[in-house]
């Protein structure tokens, strides 16, 4: 799908419809991040020698205020959005880049063609210097870009600071644009790209707020407009009947506080029990869970710990980390995923080859093939922090594609004294999942990329989202034959994409049998809620109404009837 863009903004009582990401529903107005300036670098006549300094002090200002702006929103922020924005902050009062600034101007560069012409330098003195510096490089034409629409008198780009809880509709948000976002301020999210694992979708799942992606049409909708925002079923209703649309936040509200009452464990009404697990990256994330009903870890991301990492870190290096997430859910089942490098995530010490289709390319357990230390020592490192912390984790390694790349997995974690599975997120593995299943212990279906390689289309683009969509029957159907593969054996199968955090798919996926469900944290109450409000036989019941639909709304639909 792509933005649909018509000339006139749509009428009252349309609704658009996008890929629902989190739950909830929400009634505002729209904001809309400031457009950048536009910048040409060339711009101006050089200054007469008379108005430099008055031009210098133009630039002197607008850069302070830049920084004081950031500084105050670093303040009134909370954990890494604080430090993201302090670091920004600390970075638009740099002397480097002000100094090159500055003898632009007195030489003759207007402020605009100064800033432009100093940033640039830096960016390209930073992306040689590489590593954490090149990383910087975003957060530099940010500050260019701020500093230039204060020069230009214009609003600072980003998002605005609302003041009153505001629907923030983008085309895509960037991380510096999200870190800070208040949710009692920006309520729900709305984006015309973005696909249910992108960025954006992340965010508003760790703040809780109601996100749908890649909706056409609503680059139309004009800021201020009234608009419902329903994160269950995925539509945007612009400036809808107000008593209506009123009634349904208050009703999603009775819902939620429901979710809040919940504390655990995972059962449906009638007890049957399925663990409701938390998705987490690090130890932070780890403890953050904890404080939810979470029963414990059922995926542990290790290669988002070393994304800025530029060498292999070493065993007791990676151990400490890894003791990290054991201890935080001490004495509970934490499932540790071995690097899933490459594709999105490449590692810069994976040694990852030039590749035209990274996706389809050398990525998660194939990255072993060449460099087959780096799983050893990965392993390593995750039986001595289970020695220390007395956690022993099951571990599991990313895209298995084969039976003999399950059972050469298998064969090294059970040399480390560890529990071995696998994810089960290609199809060739789900359609041979009772082979793959002689060789490991237990299986973990990624839907994330299931629905990628199932679709064949790409989870981060917008305009193939409805294709990546974990309802699709034919992801559901390759669900349902790794679930019965694992039941046949009586192996435990979890599902940790993004499908289980999806209140109503968690019940599906119960109805199919699997074991457990894991999903971000701000997912775990309303997942466990809903099943707790529903029977086994409900859920068997939507399980065999979604194996007969044609599509992924069908299939919604379908569910959404048995289990209301
Ligand atoms: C998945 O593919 O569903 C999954 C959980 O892995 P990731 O999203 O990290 O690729
Ligand atoms: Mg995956």
């Amino acid at each position: 799908m792509t933005a649909s863009s018509s000339l006139s903004s749509p009428t009252a009582g349309t609704v658009l419809h996008g890929v629902p990401v989190v739950a909830g529903v929400q009634y505002a107005p729209v904001i809309r991040p400031g457009r950048l300036p536009e910048v040409d670098a060339d711009a101006g006549a050089d200054l007469a020698e008379g108005d430099r300094d008055a031009e210098g002090q133009r630039f002197t200002a607008a850069a302070a205020a830049v920084a004081e702006r950031l500084r105050d929103r670093a303040a009134h922020a909370t954990g890494a959005a604080s430090e993201v924005l302090a670091a920004t902050a600390t970075l638009a009062t740099d002397r480097g880049w002000l100094g090159a600034a500055e003898k632009r101007i007195k030489d003759g560069a207007p402020a605009v063609r100064a800033v432009n012409g100093a940033i640039d330098q830096f960016v390209e003195m930073f992306t040689k210097l590489g590593g954490l510096m090149a990383e910087r490089v975003t957060d530099l034409r940010d500050i260019r870009d701020r500093v230039v629409a204060e020069l230009n008198g214009l609003p600072e780009p980003g998002v605005p600071l609302p003041d009153e809880p505001s629907v923030l509709c983008a085309e895509d948000l960037a991380p510096a644009d999200t870190a800070g976002l208040d949710p009692s301020l920006v309520v729900a999210l709305a984006t015309t790209l973005g696909g249910p694992t992108s960025h954006t979708a992340i965010i508003a799942r760790q703040l809780g707020i109601p996100c749908i992606v890649a909706v056409p049409g609503l680059d139309d909708i004009p800021a201020g407009t009234m608009v419902l925002v329903d994160g269950t079923r995925g539509t945007i209703t612009v400036s809808p009947d107000e008593a209506t649309a009123r009634n349904e936040v208050a009703e999603a509200r009775r819902a939620a506080d429901a979710a809040a009452d919940w504390s655990g464990p995972g059962t449906t009404a009638d007890g049957h029990a399925v663990a409701v697990l938390a998705n987490v990256q690090d130890g932070a994330a780890a403890r953050a869970a904890r404080e939810t009903p979470a029963e414990g870890v059922g995926l542990f991301r290790t290669e988002l710990c070393f994304l800025n990492t530029d060498t292999e870190p070493t065993v007791d290096e990676q151990a400490s980390i890894y003791a990290e997430v054991l201890e935080a859910f001490s004495g509970n089942k934490v499932v540790v995923r071995t690097l899933d490098a490459g594709s999105d995530k490449p590692l810069k010490f994976a040694g990852h080859p030039d590749e035209a289709n990274p996706a389809l390319g050398v990525r998660g357990i194939r990255i072993a093939a060449n460099n087959p230390a780096l799983l050893d020592h990965q392993l390593e490192a995750i039986a001595v922090a289970a020695e220390r912390t007395g956690n022993p984790p099951w571990v599991m390694a990313p895209m298995i594609a084969t039976a003999d790349e399950a059972k050469n997995f298998a064969d090294k974690a059970r040399a480390h004294g560890l529990t071995p599975g696998v994810m089960i997120e290609v199809p060739a593995a789900a359609l041979l999942a009772d082979r793959i299943l002689q060789h490991v212990d237990f299986l973990s279906i990624g839907t994330n990329d299931l629905a990628q390689y199932t679709m064949a289309a790409d989870r981060m683009s917008a305009d193939l989202a409805t294709l990546t969509d974990p309802w699709q029957p034919a992801v559901l159907a390759l669900v349902a034959m790794t679930v019965k593969a694992g039941a046949a054996v009586g192996k435990p199968v979890g599902v940790c994409g993004e499908a289980a955090a999806d209140p109503l798919l968690a019940c599906v996926l119960t109805g199919f049998g699997v074991t457990s469900l894991s999903a971000a944290a701000a997912a775990v109450q309303g997942v466990g809620a809903k099943l707790s409000q529903v029977t086994l036989q409900q859920c068997r019941d939507a399980a065999d109404a979604v194996v007969g639909t044609s599509s992924a709304a069908e299939a919604r639909a379908a569910a959404l009837s048995v289990l209301g």
